[in-house]
């Protein structure tokens, strides 16, 4: 008999406590946090949904394993069995650990790119965009159309569009210098690219001769969606279809703070000797010693151990279920959201939501500040504050205000996204109270980190 309640794959063996705190507390905290969300104190939040970046829960296999690091400086047996495992799942000859995604990108483009270069991915992540663009290098999204339509229910929104791949190769060849996809396309709100169109982007790329590169920080809820979604990948495991995907790239980026299941760390791998070996002298220089990379043996050993559970069918059903099932609570309640949900979040039409605050006086700061003093939750605009501000100077509203719900992996239950839930239909109720912001200091890069806000008057 299969039931149709999906439970949580797991029991819990270690528990932290959550602070309650009452409305007023929460209205003082924002006042000193200057309304901006990323400047509360994180133990005044209830439920925190600001990322899903190394927030997720290790499992008791990961902390024993912990135990089990080796700390020697060179050629550490968690070394070892890190790169077997990463080997396992990707199949690439080299494997170059880093503390984080962003130290693997910025070795790989600092290595590979010149003035000029273009990279085409489908959207890039911003630290990618900017580790390319600090080389005074291009990075140029090419994602299909309907990746950028909020409510377009194509079921891989994160695919690359061919199109434009093979017509930029044809008119730009010689500045293109690498090929990406990011899985799942994160900046496109966590939406999977197909197998098929990874292995199309492979022979394009291949037939000009470029590179190959998997962004591949969700490769597993990636792998999931291509089981559930892509027609004759339903027998296959999560495994292989991580293990077919890795085959058609030739290197890929990863941060394990996402599909790692781990607080910290990252990889770069690629098959290219001659790349590897001019990655690994920066890698050298900046990050550590090739068998550790800037991380210490019990994070290597963690990795290694969340890579080898985040394949599991169980982890993942569950994984995906539970953001579609807080997605499905929203839509019942018509909470305008981006559909259909990704693999890690639900993005929230902040603009759509609230219609009388107009995106110059940042619906998606009125909405997080609300959910926080309603209910103590903790979500971040992606908007006019994030990207609104002009290299000069001036300010102009983003394509969207969306305000994301991004889930920690294993970390919170289902009453707890009941909880989320029910918070949100309730703000949504009170919307036509709810009044715009603006900035009453920022600084001239990044604003959305440090920004200070103050509510407009009536
Ligand atoms: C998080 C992320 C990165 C950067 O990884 P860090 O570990 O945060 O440095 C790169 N690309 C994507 C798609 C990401 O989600």
């Amino acid at each position: 008999m299969d039931f149709n309640t999906i439970i949580e794959p797991f029991r819990i063996k270690s528990v932290e406590a959550i602070k309650f705190t009452s409305r007023q507390d929460r209205i003082q905290a924002l006042e000193r946090a200057g309304n901006n969300i990323f400047l509360l104190h994180a133990e005044d939040v209830l439920i925190d949904l600001l990322t899903d970046s190394g927030t997720g829960a290790m499992s008791a296999s990961q902390w024993g394993a912990l135990m089990q690091g080796d700390e020697s400086y060179a050629g550490s047996r968690s070394f070892y069995r890190f790169q077997s495992v990463v080997q396992n799942i990707t199949g690439f000859r080299h494997i170059i650990p880093t503390h984080q995604g962003r130290a693997a990108e910025r070795i790989l483009f600092h290595t590979m790119l010149a003035p000029g270069d273009i990279v085409l991915n489908n959207t890039h992540f911003d630290t990618t965009r900017a580790n390319i663009e600090v080389q005074n290098a291009e990075a140029r999204d090419i994602v299909i159309a309907e990746g950028r339509q909020p409510s377009s229910l194509h079921p891989f929104k994160g695919n690359v569009d061919l199109e434009r791949l093979e017509q930029t190769l044809d008119e730009e060849g010689e500045k293109v210098r690498l090929v990406m996809a990011t899985v799942t396309n994160n900046s496109g709100g966590g939406q999977p690219v197909s197998i098929e169109n990874l292995r199309q982007v492979r022979q394009i790329a291949h037939h000009y001769n470029k590179p190959f590169f998997l962004d591949a920080c969700r490769f597993a809820e990636n792998a999931w969606f291509v089981k559930q979604r892509e027609p004759g990948q339903q027998e296959r495991t999560p495994l292989e279809i991580a293990q077919e995907m890795f085959s058609l790239a030739d290197g890929c980026t990863m941060s394990a703070k996402k599909d790692g299941l781990a607080n910290i760390g990252g990889f770069l791998a690629m098959n290219d000797d001659a790349l590897a070996e001019r990655c690994r002298s920066l890698l050298i220089l900046t990050e550590g010693f090739p068998t550790y990379g800037g991380l210490a043996g019990y994070d290597l050993e963690a990795i290694a151990r969340g890579l080898e559970e985040v394949v599991d069918e169980d982890y993942l059903r569950y994984r995906i279920r539970s953001i579609e099932y807080l997605a499905e609570k929203l839509i019942a309640a018509d909470v305008p959201i981006v559909r259909p949900p990704g693999g890690h979040a639900v993005y929230i039409d902040a603009r759509a939501m609230l219609p009388h605050i107009p995106p110059e006086q940042y619906p998606g700061i009125a909405l997080t500040t609300a959910m926080y003093t309603e209910a103590g939750i903790r979500a971040c605009e992606i908007g006019t504050v994030m990207f609104g501000l002009q290299p000069d100077g001036t300010e102009k509203p983003a394509a969207m205000d969306l305000v994301r719900l991004a889930i920690p992996r294993r970390l919170y239950t289902q009453s707890h996204i009941d909880y989320v839930a029910e918070a949100i239909i309730h703000v949504a109720k009170m919307r036509e109270s709810l009044r715009g912001y603006r900035i009453t200091s920022a600084p001239a890069v990044l604003r959305h980190f440090t920004a200070r806000f103050q509510q407009v008057a009536e």
